[in-house]
């Protein structure tokens, strides 16, 4: 195994020939790699045992400030197989009927809610009333109103409450907002966002506008209102929006197959945008300033994101989206962090306002004003 002293011993017998040499970040030393984390951890309980649970669950193993110790679930067979696949003790198991009680527990600081939308806001805010701090998966509601009940409940509990903005992390995406914020695209001046998949099995809760709350636009056109809103870095002041529907029988009323919609920016700048249930390979980011532009397309799925720039392709490393986000989110609650994009509960609520009206534009017909 090379250790650091080797690593010393390489660097000096290779020092003279170089020009410079960079100082020594411990992260990149085989001894930063061979002394364990010993700062705070966020110990999390997950809330819904689905597939994104499990696939976040899966990278909190590699978090190093956040740590799996508890479940909340509807399923037995489910926690009993997370159990022993996580090391997770009975005492941190709950039910839905009985995780009010996880407020006794002070092996759990924090409930990352992963359940189908209709209902976030009843968890979450059982879980700021049990005092522990609170994620939650997007979209927060299904509504601002419903969103912002949920800010003030966690506000009066005193805790804090995170919405799961993967991309808000994202390296690549980081990188573009950072080149814009140095003036590198000139002035901003259009966004396009698509967003979409044909979705499948018709009697899944996506498509029950009990439980999502809405169609396509609840689960991924809202990648392209939040990206819309990151990528030209300003928030809109007003939307239109046309809906189409080929299928009624699978997408039934209050329930949205495909979506445009159309945004406008104080600056001037206007984003034109696409959420659908039935189209595949739709994954794509384009921003124009009046020097330069930057496209990413994959741009919100799971990776690797790819982008490029008018100055070259975009290089940043991929890492696991919900390893990075769960350990930003551990450095935000616990040591007071501060993002670049925030990933707060207001977060939610501007990006739920938007939707409400491009909802309303759908009905109207109308540019719908969000400045109010
Ligand atoms: P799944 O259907 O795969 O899982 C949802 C889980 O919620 C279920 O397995 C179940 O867990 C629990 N649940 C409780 N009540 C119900 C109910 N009435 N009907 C169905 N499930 C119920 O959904 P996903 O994991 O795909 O999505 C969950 C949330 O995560 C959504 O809000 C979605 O928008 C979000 N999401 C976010 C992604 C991202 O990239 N940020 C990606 C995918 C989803 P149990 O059996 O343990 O009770």
């Amino acid at each position: 195994m090379n250790t650091r002293r080797d690593f010393l011993q390489k660097l000096s017998a290779s020092a003279f020939t170089l020009p410079f040499v960079p100082s020594l970040s411990l992260a990149s030393t085989d001894e930063a790699k061979e002394t364990p984390y010993q700062g705070p951890v966020l110990r999390v309980a997950i809330c819904g045992l689905g597939s994104y649970g499990t696939r976040v669950a899966e990278a909190m193993q590699s978090c190093k400030m956040a740590k799996l110790v508890g479940v909340i679930s509807g399923t037995p067979s489910k926690v009993k197989d997370w159990q022993a696949k996580y090391n997770i003790p009975e005492k941190n198991c709950y039910n839905y009927e009985n995780f009010d009680k996880i407020k006794d527990n002070k092996d759990i600081d924090a409930v990352y809610v992963i359940t189908p939308n209709a209902l976030h806001k009843p968890q979450v805010i059982r879980v700021a009333q049990a005092g522990k701090h609170v994620i939650c998966e997007k979209p927060i509601a299904l509504n601002a109103a419903e969103g912002q009940a949920m800010v003030d409940a966690c506000k009066k509990a005193n805790v804090k409450f995170l919405v799961g903005y993967r991309m808000h992390f994202e390296p690549k995406t980081l990188e573009i907002i950072r080149l814009r914020n140095a003036g590198e695209f000139g002035k901003v001046l259009f966004f396009q966002g698509l967003t979409g998949f044909r979705i499948g099995d018709p009697n899944q809760w996506r498509l029950n506008k009990e439980l999502a709350g809405g169609g396509s636009m609840m689960d991924i056109g809202i990648y392209a209102v939040n990206g819309a809103r990151y990528m030209i870095g300003e928030e809109p002041s007003w939307v239109t929006a046309q809906e189409v529907k080929t299928n009624p029988e699978k997408f039934k009323e209050g329930v949205d197959e495909t979506i445009t919609f159309q945004m406008g920016f104080p600056g001037g700048a206007i984003a034109s945008c696409l959420s659908t249930y039935t189209m595949n390979n739709l994954d794509r980011f384009f921003l124009n300033g009046d020097k330069g532009f930057a496209e990413m397309q994959p741009s919100t799925g799971y990776g690797p994101i790819k982008g490029r720039t008018h100055l070259g392709e975009l290089t940043q490393p991929h890492n696991t989206h919900q390893t990075i986000q769960m350990d930003e989110m551990a450095a935000i609650i616990l040591q007071g962090k501060k993002p670049v994009v925030p990933v707060d509960g207001e977060e939610g609520v501007r990006d739920l306002k938007i939707m409400d009206a491009i909802y309303k534009a759908v009905k109207t017909g109308k540019k719908e004003d969000l400045k109010a």
